[in-house]
């Protein structure tokens, strides 16, 4: 393992930072992965190390992750704590926002980090923290490559039809556009298909991927041509603590008949609504699950109604469906949350299997379906590991910008 090239992959969220330790050799192979969560307030660490090494899962004082700088230097305590050898060749890093141009994963140069600066604004509550960790990550590893896998790339597919707003025109040429996100975890899935069923890669497939954070994506061909998330990732499915998808015109009431403050408003629609708003317990599925009362009931069945409403209108975008694939947290673990979304979906051609869905399989729909209907769990952090790999390759001889289809 010591002269196999290792890259770093770092994933910021606006309290939390996720990251892996992959070797990258013949195939990028996952060393450790982990996560510190609730920077600056309880932080907590979990990690995993590979088989045969026990999992760690500690509360961490606040100093060891006051911020996201603090934080990465604690992860990387740990990680080399378990591999003093390990050095990294490579640091892939998780951005939010690559704007209209960026289709691919970027080597980080300083006229790229100035663009994602600019695009900072499209994403006030994530870019900062991303770029914080590419700062703090070029200061630890000043040798290493840097690169930006963006959340956005893997729909720059999209007909223009479905990136515009019916705004004033130049409002589109200022960047005002339908972008989509969960990029990543959308080429991962498209990845794998190709993988392990090429023949439904290629055709009509709605990928829902429902996490705490929540979206849709119809793929013709492994290709983003619609998805849920628009301008921000606001839009769309319901999720843990966000609106989705929400008339505009409640944001004039909320500010002019209730009041409220802009940063009110937005703080309330990231933060406070979703799941968490509507069922007035918890953004965490699991706990409403189990919960059973009418507001959580309530707050999964607006959860599912939306989900099947964007179903319906992206299988319309696509032509058709060939198949349904689930992943993220809720997609790849909850039966009834799957249930729910398929139960008489028959006229769209989904049927599923009851017992091969409380089973866990990846197929879990009939043999008759006419449509099929898989789980396949996400992997974000393989994703961005690739992407490290290629770079580290291009250094060491070839050249060209990988491609969105270079996996
Ligand atoms: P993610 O953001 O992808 O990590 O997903 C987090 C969401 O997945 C949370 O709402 C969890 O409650 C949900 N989740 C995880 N495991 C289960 C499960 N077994 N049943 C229902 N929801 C789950």
């Amino acid at each position: 393992m010591t002269n196999t090239p290792v890259a770093l992959t770092l994933n910021a969220g606006s309290s939390s930072l996720k990251f892996g330790l992959f070797s990258i050799g013949a195939a990028p192979v996952e060393m450790a992965v982990g996560l510190i969560e609730s920077i600056g307030k309880t932080p907590k660490l979990k990690a995993s190390f590979g088989p045969g090494m026990p999992p760690l899962s500690r509360d961490l004082t606040p100093a060891e992750a006051r911020d996201h700088k603090s934080a990465l230097a604690t992860a990387l305590a740990v990680l080399r704590q378990h591999f003093p050898e390990a050095k990294a060749t490579a640091v892939g890093h998780r951005v939010v926002h690559g704007g209209p141009s960026y289709d691919r994963p970027m080597r980080l140069t300083p006229e790229v980090m100035e663009e994602l600066r600019r695009l900072s604004p499209f994403a006030p509550i994530h870019q900062p923290h991303n770029l914080a960790g590419i700062e703090a990550a070029i200061e630890a590893f000043p040798d290493a490559l840097q690169v930006a896998c963006f959340d956005t790339a893997f729909h720059r597919t999209h007909p223009k039809v479905n990136d515009v707003f019916a705004l004033p025109r130049a409002y589109y040429d200022k960047g005002v556009r339908r972008y989509g996100f969960h990029g990543l975890s959308y080429d991962y899935i498209g990845g794998e298909l190709k993988r392990i069923a090429p023949l439904i890669h290629d055709g009509r497939v709605i990928v829902a991927h429902l996490g705490n954070g929540a979206s849709m994506c119809g793929m013709i061909n492994g290709r983003s041509v619609a998805s849920t998330m628009g301008f921000t990732a606001l839009d769309g499915l319901p999720m843990g603590t966000r609106t989705g998808q929400i008339d505009p015109g409640v944001i004039f009431y909320l500010v002019q008949q209730e009041g409220m403050s802009i940063d009110e408003v937005r703080e309330m629609f990231y933060s406070k609504s979703g799941l968490l708003g509507l069922s007035g317990l918890s953004n965490d599925m699991r706990a409403l699950e189990a919960a059973g009362t009418a507001q959580a009931n309530e707050a999964i069945d607006y959860f599912v109604f939306r989900i099947r409403r964007e179903l319906g209108g992206l299988a319309a975008a696509l032509g058709g469906l060939d198949a349904l694939v689930f992943c993220g947290g809720i997609g790849e673990n909850s039966r009834l949350i799957r249930e729910r979304v398929c139960e008489g979906m028959g006229w769209i051609g989904l049927e599923l299997d009851r017992e091969r869905n409380a089973a866990g399989d990846t197929m879990i729909s009939t043999d008759l379906s006419r449509a099929r209907i898989m789980v396949i769990p996400t992997n974000e952090e393989l994703v961005i590991a690739r992407a490290a790999k290629t770079f580290v390759e291009m250094r060491q001889g070839g050249s060209g910008i990988p491609g969105p289809d270079q996996r």
